[in-house]
């Protein structure tokens, strides 16, 4: 058998492109060649790497198969090809210096979790790296952030001023090491350190710093802790006086925290975790995960006040593992920033920002030199959702189905994240905030010129939202010598799903959010349009209503009941004795009456974003929100699971459909005056908006010849609406595509502005 295989001695070239540089890709060839007994060489080239390997053809096939099934966990292949070549003869496996130049049109890989080699090493108490904090190797660690320029190099992330001891650097030079080229690679000898400090500034001397700090979250203070991406602002999630305290301090009323367990076993005793979430919270790159809450649990209530779920994330550095090995159940683990500006991430920013928030700061000396918030995903109809696409995540772009110009889009304005394109990939950031203050919009700056550095881009389009309010598209009116493109917001929402999906139009697209300008000036958000690259066409909405006090009615849904009512029942509306009007003060109600029949400072809006607020506050389920979306948020967490009736509703055809909220607001009125709980009428209203806009996109399909139907927008956050309309349509045949691989919030539209202007401009 082996003299059969020797003789039949071939040769062959294998080109991989993709994430394959800076992580561990050429020492994973070298040690599966020498597996196989197999010769030849490996380098870096510009578009990725090189292989030539000769010997055995049946070896040649295993190394093949392998290549494929066991590649670093960092790396990420996007093409790979396989010539034969003639035989070089060569009489070993070696890597090679870089063929072709310095690797420019490379990928950077993302920040991920320890790995568990690294963890083994961790708490080993013969290894070396014995508790150290920062160990790290090439399947591990930083990237993104500690980089400022390329190519990936030591010298140009923020190890730069950390020299590699001899131990370290042997490591690095050894192509059979798990640390070979691992720019990050450190030890406590010669790499960075964590110092614990208390608010002042002064420096809290212990044995242990890490130890300290644990000892002083168990005692309730709040610590800041410097992450991978930023600070988080820690405090023991089972002690309601410190989360109260944080809340107090931070000024966040009732936003959900997200809390951080040691294993999974921990969080198992809160929350309840199917298969498909296991493998999210233990993926490498280590989203926080929305999880059912069990009870009874010891979570504090204060961490998410009145909802059903937590967002939840395992330990994804060495320093987390340290921290919370002192037995805590979950640590609260949120963003260590000031109102809702960007998170801090050098210590003096973080002294600065946070000194009367957190009690002691646990920081290090390794810069961060680009912020990254956690990622959140849900799992929802069988798919993991991007709430936020941040850490993780970025820079691993979406690849495209065909090549685009060099494009920046700069987003909306709530979630803010860019995308810039580059030949068939679209890199888009990580996440930047709402663009509400200077400091996110000093982020948001930042954050395209580090990515245009990088991916070496001079953008010769640049897209924008078309309302004219928003900072992003201010910024791209100011840019000059540049061609500039306006892209409705709407349209950009399915055509962000479209990409994902490599999806050529037209479509049926559903786009449903809270707010978004619309081409006549009005604020949309419950859309139906047929759907190109270049063009839409809005075939059906929800009739208007008006939003009276303008941005007021987003903060108190109450107003927008009052419109919603005062459209369903005109001046009746006052004899139907609804409780929740009970609460707001006659003179106010009084007030809002006449600004919605003069017209008074009270767009039009199409939103069901606003229709959900409403419905929400005539149930009583909150008459003011803390955060955007709160009120149809909880909403959905109220719907039984049980329901057999709907509500009536109704369209009416002008030159486009228009949906009458009136008919299902009647319907809650009338369940909510026969003692129906609110419950029952939450779930009707959910299966209300199923059935209906399952049926109009029936109709819409006869007329116009289209049987896919993409779903974006924020609303579809919303686990029952966008599970029920997938069961929905699939169910009356149509081809359905929802968002897999960006947010269907506005975190995810510069996706869909930058492909409108790549064929605006084709
Ligand atoms: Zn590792
Ligand atoms: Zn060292
Ligand atoms: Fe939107």
């Amino acid at each position: 058998m082996a003299t059969d295989m020797t003789k039949n001695v071939i040769a062959k070239r294998i080109e991989i492109n993709g994430i394959v540089q800076g992580v561990g890709f050429r020492p994973f060839v070298y040690n599966l060649a020498n597996h196989f007994g197999l010769k030849g060489e490996v380098a870096n080239t510009a578009s990725g790497v090189y292989i030539h390997i000769e010997g055995p053809v049946a070896k040649i096939e295993f190394f093949e198969k392998d290549l494929i099934k066991k590649i670093p966990p960092l790396a990420y292949v996007v093409e790979m090809y396989s010539h034969s070549e003639s035989l070089k003869d060569f009489t070993d496996f070696r890597i090679v210096k870089s063929k072709g130049g310095t690797a420019m049109t490379t990928l950077i890989a993302p920040d991920v979790s320890v790995c568990d080699d690294c963890l083994n090493e961790l708490f080993d108490p013969n290894d070396r790296r014995y508790q150290y904090p920062f160990i790290n190797c090439t399947n591990c660690g930083p990237r993104y952030t500690i980089i400022d320029d390329i190519p990936y190099d030591r010298p140009k992330t923020s190890m730069r001023h950390f020299k590699l001891c001899p131990s370290c650097q042997a490591e690095y030079g050894d192509p059979s090491n798990r640390r070979f080229h691992a720019q990050p690679n450190a030890c406590a000898i010669c790499g960075p350190h964590v110092t614990l400090f208390d608010n002042r500034q002064k420096k809290i001397c212990a044995a242990d710093s890490i130890e300290k700090a644990a000892m002083l979250l168990k005692q309730g203070f709040i610590l800041a802790v410097k992450g991978i991406g930023g600070f988080h602002l820690a405090v023991d999630a089972c002690n309601s006086r410190s989360v109260a305290r944080l809340r107090n301090r931070k000024l966040r009323e009732e936003k959900p925290f997200a809390i951080m367990s040691y294993d999974l076993e921990s969080v198992r005793n809160y929350a309840a975790i199917e298969s498909a979430e296991e493998k999210l919270l233990t993926s490498i790159q280590r989203p926080i995960v929305l999880l059912k809450k069990r009870t009874p649990h010891t979570i504090s209530e204060e961490v998410a006040p009145r909802n059903k779920y937590l967002g939840v994330m395992l330990p994804y550095t060495p320093l987390h593992y340290l921290l919370l090995k002192y037995g805590f159940t979950a640590l609260v683990m949120t963003s260590g920033n000031l109102r809702e500006e960007p998170m801090a991430i050098s210590n003096d920013d973080a002294f600065e920002q946070l000194a009367d928030i957190a009690d002691y700061f646990l920081t290090h000396n390794r810069d961060i030199y680009l912020r990254s918030d956690d990622s959140i995903v849900k799992h929802i109809a069988g798919t993991a959702r991007f709430i936020r696409r941040s850490r993780g995540f970025t820079p691993i772009p979406i690849f495209l189905k065909h090549q685009v110009p060099s494009i920046l889009a700069c987003g909306a304005e709530l979630k803010n994240t860019i995308c810039i394109t580059k030949g068939d990939k679209a890199f888009l950031s990580q996440h930047i905030g709402d663009l509400e203050n200077m400091a996110t919009y000093e982020f948001f700056k930042l954050t395209i010129a580090h990515l245009e550095r990088i991916l070496e881009i001079i953008p010769e389009i640049i897209a924008c939202d078309s309302h004219p309010g928003y900072l992003s598209t201010q910024f791209a009116e100011e840019q000059q010598n540049i061609r500039k493109i306006q892209v409705q917001h709407h349209h950009a929402h399915i055509i962000s799903c479209m990409a994902e999906h490599r999806l050529n139009g037209p479509v049926i697209g559903l786009s449903f959010d809270g707010t978004g300008y619309g081409t006549d000036g009005k604020i949309w958000g419950g859309e139906i349009l047929v759907v190109e690259e270049k063009r839409f066409e809005r075939v059906g909405h929800l009739s208007y209503v008006p939003m009276p006090g303008s941005t007021a009615a987003i903060k108190e849904p109450w107003r927008m009941a009052v419109s919603y009512l005062h459209d369903a029942f005109g001046q009746e509306l006052w004899s139907l004795e609804l409780p929740f009007l009970e609460e707001i003060e006659g003179q106010k109600l009084k007030v809002i009456s006449e600004m919605i029949t003069k017209g008074v400072n009270s767009p039009q809006t199409s939103s069901l974003g606003r229709l959900f607020d409403g419905v929400a506050a005539i149930t009583g389920v909150r008459n003011r929100v803390n955060y955007e979306g709160q009120a149809a948020m909880e909403l959905e967490m109220l719907a039984t699971e049980k329901i057999d009736s709907i509500y009536e509703y109704e369209w009416v055809s002008d030159e486009a459909y228009q949906i009458l909220p009136a008919p299902i607001i009647r319907g809650v009125v009338r369940d909510l005056q026969k003692g129906l709980s609110p419950s029952e009428i939450s779930a009707k209203f959910h299966w209300t908006l199923v059935r209906l806009f399952a049926s109009l996109c029936d109709r819409i399909r006869r007329e116009h010849h289209l049987n896919r139907v993409v779903l974006s927008g924020g609303v579809f956050q919303n686990s029952l609406l966008l599970t029920g309309l997938i069961q929905a349509l699939e169910k009356n045949n149509f081809q359905v595509y929802s968002h897999k691989l960006v947010p269907s919030n506005d975190g995810g539209i510069a996706l869909g502005q930058a492909m409108v202007a790549a064929a605006v401009f084709r």
